[in-house]
């Protein structure tokens, strides 16, 4: 059921390969020719970057110890690397859903790559290269039910998500008569789960179907498989930091061609056998103007 959810994830986005729009100049210099600020300049000048990432979400961002494996570990080295920047330069930090704006806005990270949901609300206060992936929200329950097979389903029903997210944004706005239980990650809405003390867990798809498969919860738990919402993974940086936007998606169309894009896929979700998504490089135009 996972591979099938994914492959159609993966027709949605297999669009074209035409160079994106969205370029701009290379070095973000500004104006008046002086030295590259933003992501670009630090990265030029220190050789570093504090990339944000999520720990608890297997195959996608995950945390073992100090080290940090998924998909969007995986994109953030592709940043990096085009960036100047190799691994042993980036310092990966913990984000969370609800401190990710925070986080970019106060400087604690550079980055942002964490199953980011674009939106024109985020939008306000930080900007987005990518999206590098489309992403649909979806419901999570235990294998046997059958009463839950879609949000339709979800009035009077326990429901569990992450407080800031779009998915609960979206049951608080569109199905108000589910009983939401937020928390700060979605890992704890899983023992909850397991034990019956909620009936569902709800946030994207590809995110529940790396919960399904960990293998404390193998065959205990299903994705009901109809997503029921468009979410574009973007690379979260500054508002201000426009030039930094424009190469991260310059980042990215190099790395829909390459090879390198596939590769982070195949490594991480893809090895459960799902096919690489097309990364559809004419949707690269969140960044702001430069
Ligand atoms: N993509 C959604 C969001 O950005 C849900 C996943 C998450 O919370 O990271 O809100």
């Amino acid at each position: 059921m996972r591979i099938t959810r994914v492959a159609a994830i993966a027709a949605v986005a297999a669009l074209s390969f035409t160079v994106a729009a969205c370029g701009g100049d290379d070095g973000g210099t500004g104006t008046g020719g002086s030295k590259a600020t933003g992501i670009v300049g630090k990265a030029e000048s220190s050789k570093k970057l504090v990339i944000g990432v999520k720990s608890d979400q297997p195959g996608l961002g995950l945390q073992t110890g100090s080290a940090y494996e998924g998909f969007d570990v995986e994109i953030g080295k592709i940043i990096a690397k085009g960036l100047g920047v190799d691994a042993g330069g980036i310092e990966w930090k913990t984000t969370t859903t609800p401190n990710r704006e925070p986080f970019i806005q106060q400087g604690t990270v550079d980055l942002v790559i964490a199953t980011y949901t674009i939106n024109d609300e985020r939008k306000q206060k930080v900007s987005f290269g990518g999206p590098y992936y489309i992403a649909g929200q979806d419901l999570l329950v235990k294998t046997d039910n059958t009463s839950i097979v879609g949000p339709e389903s979800l009035d009077g029903k326990k429901v569990c998500s992450v407080s800031g997210s779009t998915p609960a944004k979206r049951i608080l706005a569109e199905h108000p008569k589910a009983k939401l239980q937020q928390f700060d990650a979605y890992a704890k809405c899983l023992p909850l789960l397991d034990g019956g003390q909620v009936d569902a867990v709800t946030t994207d798809d590809i995110i529940l179907a790396g919960y399904a498969a960990q293998p404390q919860y193998a065959g205990k738990f299903k994705v009901v498989g109809k997503p029921f919402s468009s979410e574009p993974y973007g690379i979260g940086l500054k508002k201000d930091d426009k030039a930094g936007c424009a190469k991260v998606n310059e980042i990215l169309t190099a790395a829909a061609s390459d090879g390198s894009y596939k590769a982070a896929w195949d490594s991480t979700l893809g090895k459960s056998g799902t096919p690489a998504p097309t990364l559809d490089t004419s949707k690269l135009t969140n960044c702001p103007a430069v």
